[in-house]
């Protein structure tokens, strides 16, 4: 569903992104780890083509993102394509980004009117169950500011499945949170997972990645240098590098 081929991306001389590969199937959930500046965040951004890459492409769904042609040939798309390649790229960052002087629910009603063209009716309709599927009903009244972090959190992640995207990326959904909220956010990312979403996860909750993530990605100095089954790489890692990252956090 997600490919990553040989992907580069550099910012003046500090080469963040160095030929980055990764398959992530239909379905599947990966979590990325990986110590702080170690690109992460570069790739997650390269994925839905937030950052354009230097080299290499990303393909969601088997089409290209923000490119047409092939190798060497590639050529920018139009920027309306690309943001409608992007709505089909759920996103979800640490800060949440509700607009504030809407409601929950307007918040989760406003891209599928303007974006996806639903009815206000249907979109309505929509996101009541989307904002019960992250745990909210009875919320959808409520503004931003009335709400906790962990609760606006899951309004940031119903908006973006209002979209209905072909896959979900999350980049340190919890670690804005107060430690009592994690959990919350957490439950509602695993409900996802259990009704097949393909999601790309960067967190440092390493005991979330164990239950949650089929397989997880050790990120280090803009590689991938460990990629394997959730537990294989979490319990028994293969690579110095990873090992030490390990032990750091333990
Ligand atoms: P963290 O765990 O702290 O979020 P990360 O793994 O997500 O780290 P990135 O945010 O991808 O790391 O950043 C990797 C490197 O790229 C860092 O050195 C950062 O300073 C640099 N960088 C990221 N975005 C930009 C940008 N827009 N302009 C210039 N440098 C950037
Ligand atoms: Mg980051």
């Amino acid at each position: 569903m997600v490919r990553v081929v040989d992907l580069h991306k550099s910012y003046g001389g500090n080469r963040v992104l160095r030929g980055v590969d990764l398959d992530v199937a239909r379905g599947e959930v990966l979590c990325l780890i990986g110590a702080s500046g170690s690109g992460k965040s570069t790739l997650l951004r390269c994925v839905n083509h937030l950052e354009a890459p230097d080299a290499g492409f990303v393909e969601v769904d088997g089409e290209l993102v923000g490119y047409r042609g092939h190798g060497r040939q590639l050529r920018a798309l139009p920027e309306r394509r690309i943001r409608h390649q992007r709505a089909q790229i759920g996103m979800v960052f640490q800060s949440f980004n509700l607009f504030p002087n809407l409601t929950a629910l307007d918040n989760v009603v406003e891209a599928p009117v303007a974006v996806r063209g639903l009815s206000h009716r249907q979109a309505t309709a929509e996101a009541r169950d989307l904002l019960a599927q992250v745990g909210l009903a009875g919320r959808e009244d409520s503004y931003p500011r009335q709400l906790s972090g962990g609760q606006q959190q899951r309004v940031a992640i119903a908006r973006a499945l209002a979209m209905r995207p072909k896959v979900m990326l999350f980049d340190e959904p919890t670690s804005a949170l107060d430690p009592e909220l994690v959990a919350e956010v957490l439950e509602a990312i695993q409900r996802l997972a259990q009704q097949g979403m393909t999601m790309l996860i960067v967190t440092h909750e390493l005991g979330f990645a164990r239950a949650v993530a089929d397989r997880v990605a050790f990120v280090d100095d803009g590689r991938i240098v460990e990629l394997g089954p959730a537990r294989s790489v979490l319990d028994a890692p293969r690579h110095d590098r990873t090992r030490s990252f390990l032990s750091r956090l333990a």
